[in-house]
């Protein structure tokens, strides 16, 4: 991740073993301290940090004994958005030849993001006398040409030409992105093949899991408009200060595993379309599967006429998008029982077969104990469905929407705004249930996820 997620400058070429990292978005000391094989203390006692817990972008670490400077050691890099084969070999000093033998590359155009690459750094001619791969983001002015440019950049027209790159012979036109390679002032940027006006991007987490949300953050060069498609569910993508654009998607607890294209567009305000594609990496949930036993009485409720029109309902309010963001930072648990089932269980239903599975996670609650909404938002369903049996769903913005079952009272309604840790309702046993308990469930982007990934980690 360090060198191309951030700059880094090994100094050993000048008779230094210094290496400084130079942070960037979503950047912890804990994965710096892994990425280099040295410690979170080493870092912060070298840097006089005090709070380890704000690092600001575009900081510049200091990184006590890296193990990035021993040339030769093999090490294990975890492949990142925007890699690829070239940058990745240039960064570490190694050859195409040597990463694709160590790694059984056949095609570098099939790197996936997640994937691990053994690497021997140091294995070009060049040793350690790499350039540190800068460039900056020049854009053209009306009063500029290119030997002005080039000229300000102290860089030749060829080394322009071959950056960005530009037939000879190129002219430049008010408001054109140009990358300045190598230039001494030049501002670290991600060091990448994202096709302008693509800067970066971030998937949060590093890579897809089966039932889990998957979140992307998109930066441009300027105001633009993000479309695209993952697993065959559009995504909707907010736009803040022109130019950062965020998505959440759920993928689905069936979801196939592997490698899966994300499709993308941007479109400039002047209609410029330009297309790309990420490959992300899909991982298995792990879910394991159980049989659940219904008395008689309750197995009309899995009868078609009955769980269809509801599920028609219940699938609709729970696919709401609104622009709007309401929740904030981790959730909190919606009730304070124990979980009694876990999210993504495979189920079938007195012997059947393993067709459904557990959507949503179980808290084991005492009767008329309290649900506590676990963030902002507006309530957007208050009622008493048959399978589902008194329900309330909340809508949290940008597509999250949570859902709450077999509830004994209801504590709001339609409309409400609802602020973290409110009592909406109270824990009962109304529905299809085997006793009291809350079934929460969460739906991101029209797909059931996991609640609990919201519990443990921030969005986007
Ligand atoms: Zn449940």
């Amino acid at each position: 991740m360090v060198l191309l997620l951030g700059a880094v400058y090994p100094t050993a070429a000048q008779g230094g073993d210094t290496t400084i990292h130079v942070v960037q978005r979503g950047d912890t000391l804990f994965h710096i301290a892994q990425e280099y094989g040295t410690t979170v203390e080493a870092i912060t006692t070298a840097n006089g940090i005090d709070d380890p817990r704000y690092l600001a972008v575009g900081q510049r670490l200091l990184i006590p004994g890296a193990q990035i400077n021993a040339p030769g050691t093999p090490f294990t890099y975890t492949v990142q958005p925007g890699d690829s084969l070239a940058a990745i070999t240039q960064a570490y000093q190694t050859t195409a030849d040597s990463l694709s033998s160590a790694n059984y590359i056949t095609n570098p155009a099939q790197l996936y993001i997640g994937q691990q690459l053994t690497i021997k750094q140091g294995a070009s001619d060049t040793g350690n006398t790499f350039a540190p791969p800068i460039r900056t983001l020049h854009h053209v002015r009306p009063d500029e040409n290119p030997f002005r440019i080039a000229l300000q950049y102290g860089v030749t027209l060829n080394q322009l030409r071959q950056a960005n790159p530009l037939e000879f012979p190129f002219i430049v036109f008010p408001g054109q992105r140009l990358w300045i390679p190598g230039s001494k002032d030049a501002i670290p940027t991600r060091f990448n093949d994202l096709p302008l006006p693509l800067t970066s991007y971030t998937l949060t987490p590093g890579t897809g899991v089966q039932g889990q949300t998957l979140a992307i953050h998109i930066t441009t060069t300027g105001p633009a408009q993000l479309s695209g498609t993952f697993m065959g569910y559009p995504l909707q993508f907010i736009t803040q200060e022109t130019n950062h654009h965020s998505a959440l998607t759920g993928i689905h607890a069936f979801a196939q595993g592997g490698v899966h294209p994300m499709t993308l567009t941007v479109t400039e305000p002047d209609g410029t379309e330009t297309p790309f594609t990420l490959r992300v990496l899909v991982a298995d949930g792990g879910y394991g599967a159980e049989n659940i036993s219904l008395t008689t009485e309750k197995q009309d409720l899995l009868n078609t006429d009955v769980t269809e029109p509801e599920w028609q309902k219940f699938a609709t309010v729970m696919s709401t998008f609104t622009d709007q963001r309401y929740f904030d930072g981790v959730m909190g648990l919606p009730s304070t029982g124990p979980v009694t089932s876990v999210f993504g269980t495979r189920r079938n239903y007195n012997g059947g077969v393993l067709d459904t599975f557990h959507s949503g996670t179980d808290f084991g609650s005492a009767p008329d104990s309290p649900i506590l909404a676990p963030a902002a938002g507006i309530v957007m369903l208050v009622e008493n469905l048959p399978v589902r049996g008194n329900l309330t769903i909340i809508d949290h913005g940008w597509g999250v929407c949570t859902a709450y079952f077999h509830q004994n009272d209801f504590r709001v309604a339609v409309g409400d705004v609802v602020v973290p840790g409110q009592v909406i309702g109270t824990v009962g046993s109304t529905g299809r249930s085997t006793g009291p308990h809350l079934h929460w469930e969460m739906w991101v982007n029209g797909v059931q996820v996991d609640p609990m990934q919201w519990v443990q980690q921030k969005f986007p």
